[in-house]
Parts: C-alpha cells; structure tokens; sequence
C-alpha cells in the first residue's frame, strides 16, 4: 500500500511541511501504518497564521451573504463527498461508518446554522435616543482565529468551529489531531472547491509543539478548543493570559440516572448505545449508570448479556456495533484503568479485556466492560477512561443521584431515565451539568441551542455554536450617530443624558 502525505493546507494549497518532524497515522482496525502528516513548528504556524491574517481585511469586509453563499456551496460538495469522508473517518478513528456518517450530518447542521449569518449579525436600531441621535450596534469579526480539535469527531468538531467562525467574518487557522488528519484536511479541499479565498481557512497538521506555537502567536486572536481537561485548562490559562480570547472545552463523566419508575428496556438500550457506541470514545459518552432504589440489580441483570453480545469488528463491515479503539497506546490505558477498578473492589461483570480478532489480530479492539457496585473513591468513577467501560452506582433516591452529579468534577451531560414529570423538571433544573437528556442518553443539542458544558468541561464563557458561538467569534461594537442640521448644537460640557 502506498502511504499517502496528509499534508499542511496554507493560502489554498497543500504544503508538505518544512519541520522534518513527522507522525504515523494508523488503521485502528488492522493496527497498519496508512499515511504520515508533518508535524509543524514555527515557521509552518507563521505561514498559515500569516496567510490567514492577509486574507482577513477581504474576507471581513465581503458582505456576510456573500460569505454565507461560499458556505452553502460547501455544503452541497460536502453532501456530495459523504461517502469518502465517512471511509476517511472510519479509516483512522475506527468508528463504524454509520456513526461517520453521523457526525457528518451533525458537522452539516452546524455549517447550516452558519449559513444564516446575516440574520444572526443583524443588530439592534434605537431611533431618536436624544437630539436627533440615533444608536444602533454592530458585531465585528475578531481577526485570525485558531481552532485545536480531539481525535474522536474529526469531521463534526472542526465544524463547530471554523463554519460560524467564517460566517462572522474571521479566518481560520485549524490544528486537528494528529490521530485522525485525514477527513479533516479534505474539508479543506472542499472549501477551496467551493470559491472560498485563499488563506482564509488553513490547516496546520502538528502535536502539542504546533499548537504552543499557535498560541503564542501575536496575531491569532481567538483559540477554540475542544479535546481532554488538562489541556483545555491550559490552553484556557496561557491563552488569556496572552490576551486572547479562549473557549476550551475539556473531558467528562457523563451520569445516566435510572430511576425505580423508568421504562427498563428503554434505559437499557439508551445505556448499550451510549456507553458502547463510537467504543465510548465520545465527549457525551454515558460512562456512569446511576441505578436508583431497588432497579439496580434488574438493570445489571439486563445489560450485562447485552454488552457480552456486542458485535466487534472492523467498523467498515456491516452489522458491526463497535469498532476498535483509536491506537494501542489508548487501548493499553483503557485496559489499564479497568484492572485498577478489579484491584480497587468495583464487581467486573462483564470482561472485554484482551479481546484479539482472527479477522484482525492486531486491530485495537477490546470488548465491551461492565461494572457494578463501583465507588466514589474509586479512580475508576472519578477519572475519564475514554473507552467501552460503564460503571453502574448505587443510591437510595434522586437527590442522592444528583448530588453524585453535582459533586463530580466533570459537567459536560447528565441524563434521567424516569416516567415523572416531577422528577424530570427538578433533575433539569437541579442538575449541575451543561447538558441535559430526559430520556435521552446523549443530549447534543441543535446547533442553534450551543453545545458545552459546565466545572472542568468547559474553561471560557461562552459554549460553542449557537447565539453563544456568534458571540465568541464576534465584537460587539456600539454606534452613537448625529449629522449636520440636527437639533441642539454648541459646545456640551456636561455628561449627555
Ligand atoms: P487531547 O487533549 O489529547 O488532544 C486534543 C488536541 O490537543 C489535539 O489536537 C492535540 O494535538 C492537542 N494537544 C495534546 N496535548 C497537548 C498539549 N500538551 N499542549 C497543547 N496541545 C496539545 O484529546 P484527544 O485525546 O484528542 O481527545 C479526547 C478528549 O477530548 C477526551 O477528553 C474527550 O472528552 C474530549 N472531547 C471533549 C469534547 C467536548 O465537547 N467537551 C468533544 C470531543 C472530545
């Protein structure tokens, strides 16, 4: 197999890279080197934050209709190109190619919501405010805008970022993950297909090295985030500390609660989905089941043959549920975290350690993992694993269940799995959590709604997509407006009131 060069993607061409540093990208599911990227250092991260910053004053001043009709061409190519990019997904993350396609779908209804800019830039007039002044306001693109991105969603989390970010009127830099490059840079190419300017969107392939570069670059403006809390946190801290506007958005442990009088079947088939699917590797991943009074045992009793009858496999093969994890690396780390649970005292019910394939023996596939009877203490519960492993917990009633919530570190999404109005509006509003699912296990809110969490899910204030998202990318300016012949006139010393 030749190995192809995903290359850097600077002023609308591709760009082999000049650092010498290179990785490896991988098939999750054949364990096979595919491909290489560059890594950049500084002069690659100049270059593109330096055509981005060239490209700004055209970009920004071409009237957000226009830009929006650049979009909405993009949309029809990336219609258009599903297939290849699903395949691109699946090849290096290893989900199964309807889940790729999902993400597409998710990616496409946020480049929609973009594509509405010139109603979502649209002010605010007050007529006559005093002395024939009229004030209105006005939201200004921000200048160079860099966007860093988790392996997991190569496709749907950049375009949570830079669709909105071009909209507003800014260019972009993007820094996805050296895990999953390829899906990624064929936006690219499909955004110069659809007429967008050079320099105006780039990609810089690269590690932690490219993205330390990024931030200490005077020029990038503005840092969108989205990838594991320690890095959010300090990206979040350094980028602000350097003046720059910071929206990072970290890890989680999202609670699934299961309440006495919840649809059981229901329950159990939101929890195989949401803790087993894309093998766990989701930011809304549900990793905790909380089982309420007595529905504990029934509900471990329901699950436990399902996740052993999980179908493993490479996730280009039809009827596959689950494909392999992202590397080896990650796999060791997941399987490590599972056996410190066993030494910890949590009940393994389910063992999907040292799974190996025939069909692919060096693919990193590990089975489906349950737990019972897991602990606050255990690291198991406090930690994000990242990986196909749900732990059940047990507690007396609601509040006990939304206190586990409330007290964990993370906030990203919490679910409630009941049949009472009651319990549901009180779960939504008690909740200390970004998201909320009633019956839902995976609450991803419409991109109109934002999407973010809360505590160390989210460092910054504003979430992504959404008014929030305008907001992020965006100034807000305020104009006072008099013209000769108004009312009034001479000198006023006073404070206009
Ligand atoms: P990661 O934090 O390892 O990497 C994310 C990005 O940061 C990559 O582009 C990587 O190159 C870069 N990076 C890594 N280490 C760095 C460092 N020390 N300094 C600067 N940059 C660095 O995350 P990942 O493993 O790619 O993705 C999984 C994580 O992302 C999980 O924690 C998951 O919960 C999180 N995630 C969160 C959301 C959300 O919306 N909150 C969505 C998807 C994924």
């Amino acid at each position: 197999m030749t190995k192809r060069l995903v290359a850097h993607h600077i002023a609308g061409l591709p760009h082999p890279g000049q650092s010498g540093r290179f990785a490896d990208i991988r098939d999750p599911a054949t364990g096979l080197v595919t491909g290489h990227i560059p890594l950049a250092d500084q002069p690659e991260v100049d270059a593109a934050v330096a055509a981005a910053a060239a490209a700004f004053a055209g970009w920004s001043q071409t009237p957000a209709a226009r830009r929006a009709r650049i979009l909405l061409r993009f949309r029809e190519l990336l219609e258009a190109a599903r297939e290849p990019l699903a395949l691109a997904i699946t090849a290096e993350h290893g989900k199964v190619l309807a889940d790729a396609q999902g993400e597409i779908s998710r990616g496409i209804d946020a480049l929609e919501f973009a594509c509405g800019i010139p109603h979502l830039l649209s002010g605010r007039h007050s007529d006559n405010v005093g002395g024939d002044i009229d004030n209105w306001n006005l939201r200004q693109p921000l200048g160079v805008v860099a966007g860093v991105t988790p392996f997991n969603f190569p496709v749907m989390v950049p375009m949570w970022m830079f669709p909105l970010a071009l909209a507003c009127g800014n260019t972009f830099v993007l820094k996805p993950s050296e895990v999953t490059p390829g899906a990624t840079l064929l936006l690219a190419q499909l955004l110069t297909e659809a007429g967008l300017p050079p320099g105006v969107f780039n990609v810089v392939q690269g590690d932690a090295v490219t993205v330390d570069a990024l931030l200490a670059h005077p020029d990038v403006r503005a840092l969108s985030f989205v990838g594991s809390t320690p890095v959010a946190q300090k990206l979040y801290t350094a980028g602000t500390a350097a003046g720059k506007r910071v929206q990072a958005l970290g890890g989680a442990k999202n609670h699934l609660v299961v309440m006495p009088d919840a649809d059981l079947n229901q329950a159990v088939d939101a929890l195989m989905g949401a803790a087993y699917g894309s093998a766990g590797e989701r930011c809304m991943a549900v990793s905790v089941a909380v089982a309420v009074g007595e529905v504990g045992d029934a509900l471990v009793a329901a699950l436990a043959p399902r996740v052993q009858a999980l179908r493993i496999g490479d996730g280009r093969d039809p009827g596959v549920e689950m494909g392999p994890l992202v590397s080896h690396a990650h796999r060791s780390r997941v399987e490590a975290a599972v056996s410190a649970g066993v030494a910890a005292g949590a009940r393994l019910l389910v063992d999907g350690r040292g799974l190996q394939l025939a069909q692919s023996p060096d693919g990193f596939f590990m089975g489906g993992c349950l737990f019972d009877q897991v602990q606050v203490s255990h690291a198991l519960y406090q930690q994000e694993i990242f990986g196909p492993v749900l732990c059940v917990l047990r507690v007396p009633d609601l509040s006990a269940a939304i206190e586990l919530i409330n007290r964990h570190p993370f906030g990203n999404g919490a679910a409630c799995f009941t049949r009472s109005a009651a319990t549901a509006r009180h779960f939504s509003r008690a909740v200390q959590a970004g998201m909320i699912g009633i019956n839902v296990p995976i609450p991803v809110p419409m991109a109109w709604h934002s999407f973010g969490g809360w505590k160390s899910s989210l460092f910054g204030d504003h979430h992504v997509l959404g008014e929030e998202g305008v907001r992020f990318y965006t100034r807000y300016k305020s104009v006072m407006q008099r013209w000769p012949g108004a009312v009034g006139g001479g000198a006023d010393f006073l404070l206009p009131v």
